[in-house]
């Protein structure tokens, strides 16, 4: 399969972590990065429809805004909170002009994952009038077995596919990451089941390092790790997607480095790997 091409690149805030929004914008567009995924936290005290309008001044698309969920509490004051925050990333997504909000879902520790499930699909079904009112779309995030105790308890594709059924929305579907999905045995037949839902509404790459020293910001780019991108992609693809392949990479010891030199290997990264 022939490298993705430039033009379907797209990447997330949280990737140039020390850069400022304005600063990623203006560097992103000179590589001829044509996407960009907008973390929360870089829009603090910012006028969001002016940063919005900034970004698509640079001829960049907003892919989508990272992120909303957290759905599952132990009390019913801790969920009413939760609708409340993913009612304000709603209006921060229309003033944006961000189609599609991503939902790192939420878990307890210590509640059955089972209840933390049945939680989600009530908060994200509560959220669908506001959704209808904005015309923003909300993608659900099976994220790697490792986090189910606190992150989300939507853990395989299969499941958020599940969801996706149960809810029938044409506004709700699913965000597929490579860093939590590439294990799967069952992965090429669910990214086919979620392009038949016409549900695949966000695909996001890196790579998994051996060994990983950090759960969560150890991410490696593309090519440093064992993900078999490329089949990925042909499945991708294969199921209708023809969005954005969006960087989404945590990692310390890349946010510690030159960050231009970084968007470089970036850049190659995406064209020799992904
Ligand atoms: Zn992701």
């Amino acid at each position: 399969m022939s490298s993705a091409s430039l033009d379907n690149l797209a990447i997330h805030t949280i990737t140039t972590k020390p850069w400022a929004i304005e600063t990623a914008a203006t560097k992103f567009a000179a590589a001829g990065v044509k996407g960009i995924t907008v973390w929360r936290d870089t829009l603090n005290g910012r006028d969001i429809a002016k940063t919005g309008q900034l970004l698509r001044d640079q001829g960049l698309s907003i892919v989508s805004l990272c992120r909303g969920g957290f759905f599952p509490g132990a009390t019913a004051a801790d969920r009413a909170k939760a609708l409340d925050d993913n009612r304000k990333a709603i209006a921060e997504a229309h003033a944006l002009g961000a189609p599609l909000i991503v939902l790192v879902c939420g878990a307890v520790p210590g509640q059955p994952l089972t209840e933390s499930r049945k939680q989600i699909q009530d908060g994200i079904a509560a959220l669908l009038p506001d959704c209808t009112a904005a015309n923003v779309k909300l993608a659900i995030e099976p994220l790697h077995p490792m986090y189910a105790d606190s992150r989300s308890a939507v853990n395989t594709l299969g499941q958020a596919n599940d969801m996706v059924e149960a809810i029938k929305s044409p506004l709700i579907g699913v965000a597929a990451d490579v860093y939590h999905l590439w294990w799967d045995p069952a992965l090429e037949q669910e990214i086919a089941r979620c392009g038949r839902l016409k549900a695949l509404f966000a695909y996001h790459v890196c790579d998994w390092r051996t060994p990983t020293i950090d759960l969560l910001n150890d991410r490696g780019l593309m090519g440093e790790g064992c993900i078999p991108l490329r089949q990925i992609r042909s499945w991708v693809e294969a199921a209708g997607f023809k969005g954005f392949n969006e960087v989404e990479v945590f990692s310390n010891r890349l946010w510690a480095m030159d960050q231009d030199e970084y968007l470089k290997r970036i850049v190659s990264a995406y064209s020799a790997h992904v």
